[in-house]
């Protein structure tokens, strides 16, 4: 299925298994050794790495019609335009995170160059909003959409200080902190809002 200079999965599938070590698996990654990894590696292993699955299974609201972000009313949304959305989740998470969707269910490689001018406008206003809290170290944002079709682009505050949670591994320790306090965070919800509508 590769071509000249194309990705072919299988062979770089069973290319890993040939690369397996005498524990049945691959070795750890050089990040292990990174400062910033958030596992002690005694004991740690790679997972099997499993057949490619071809053709993929379909994203959560690969159409219009059964896309939750499209049937989301304005209201739940920390703000909005004609043509952007901004959510926050209501419930607190461990760190200030927003996504950024367009109002249009598109996915990243469908924007025209308007509409991707547009989006990096509205990054920059996040970043912006995000860094201007107190406590606020540096503001990451990430893309991935193999979950959810309709785009949609995480940033993510890191606080100040906390250097071990630079990088990559953020998105980890994400899911590991607790809780930011209700009142914290609904503040920072308003915040977000208030700074963009301006
Ligand atoms: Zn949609």
């Amino acid at each position: 299925m590769a071509g000249q200079f194309g990705l072919d999965p299988v062979a770089i599938t069973l290319r890993a298994r040939e690369a397996y070590g005498p524990g049945g698996s691959l070795a750890l990654p050089l990040t292990a050794g990174w400062p910033i990894f958030p596992f002690e590696t005694d004991g740690l292993r790679m997972t099997h790495l499993r057949d490619p699955v071809l053709p993929e299974p379909p994203r959560n609201g690969e159409s219009a019609e059964d896309c939750s972000t499209c049937r989301l009313p304005d209201d739940d949304f920390a703000w909005t335009d004609e043509r952007w959305l901004v959510s926050m989740p209501a419930e607190p998470m461990s760190l200030p995170g927003v996504v950024l969707h367009s109002r249009a269910h598109l996915d990243f490689g469908d924007l025209d160059d308007e509409q991707a001018a547009e989006m990096g406008v509205r990054l920059i206003r996040i970043q912006r909003a995000l860094a201007a809290i107190e406590g606020v170290g540096r503001v990451h944002v990430y893309k991935w959409g193999d979950g959810g079709a309709h785009l949609h682009i995480f940033v993510v505050a890191r606080p100040v200080g906390m250097i071990q949670l630079k990088g990559m591994f953020l998105t980890t320790w994400m899911h590991a902190l607790p809780p930011l306090d209700p009142l914290t965070w609904a503040a920072i919800r308003r915040h977000v809002g208030t700074a963009l509508g301006a």
